[in-house]
């Protein structure tokens, strides 16, 4: 990454990659300048690289699509009708207002119509919505979908629950206040037992372990 004094970049044989890696570096440099800081000063020498390279990999989401991560995870599996349940997805996320963390859990139910997807794909499926500038109740709902989608099954639910940073460090009083957003589509929203069933499984305490 080269840089003139000017902040202009120099273009030359990179890629296009290349090319948005260093105009971002120049952003970062630049943002560093403009809260007052010396970007020259040691500690900060590599900083706006990091930055951009950091945030890159945090929006990853944008280029991944749920038909490939699925892809290949897809089995048949007639007969079966009971929820499949997969509780404390690890979650992490950018809120796209003020572009700082939000964590905590997903939890990812459905009931099959005829196919079933690899468990360890529902993490991934996570991944995808949540590597990206988000609101948790747009996540949630965009989880559900993509399930709703590739699977059509009897119906699905997911509940997000997760700390955002921009509460936590900027306010006074929210510092230990939790998000809860859920998202019900098919039995999940039409049949009282099936939701009652879901959500108690989601709520209920967390297992040690
Ligand atoms: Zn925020």
């Amino acid at each position: 990454m080269a840089h003139t004094g000017d902040g202009v970049t120099t273009l030359d044989s990179r890629s296009d990659s290349d090319d948005a890696d260093a105009e971002f570096t120049d952003l970062v440099r630049r943002q560093l300048e403009l809260l007052g800081e010396d970007p020259d000063r040691e500690g900060l020498l590599r900083t706006p690289a990091r930055v951009a390279k950091s945030l890159a990999w945090l929006t990853r989401g944008y280029e991944l699509d749920v038909h490939h991560v699925m892809n290949g995870a897809l089995f048949d599996a007639e007969g079966a009708s009971n929820m499949v349940m997969v509780r404390d997805v690890e979650l992490y996320s950018l809120c796209e207002h003020h572009m700082l963390p939000f964590y905590g859990r997903a939890h990812i139910a459905y009931i099959p119509n005829g196919k079933i997807v690899g468990l360890s794909k529902l993490p991934r499926i996570v991944e995808v919505f949540a590597r990206r500038l988000q609101v948790q109740e747009r996540l949630t709902e965009q989880i559900a979908g993509a399930l709703d989608d590739v699977l059509a099954p009897m119906g699905v639910g997911v509940v997000v629950e997760a700390y955002h940073l921009c509460m936590m460090m900027r306010g006074v009083e929210k510092q230990n206040s939790k998000t809860i957003t859920s998202a019900v589509r098919g039995l999940f929203r039409s049949d009282q037992r099936t939701r009652e069933e879901f959500l108690t499984l989601a709520y209920a305490p967390r297992t040690a372990g």
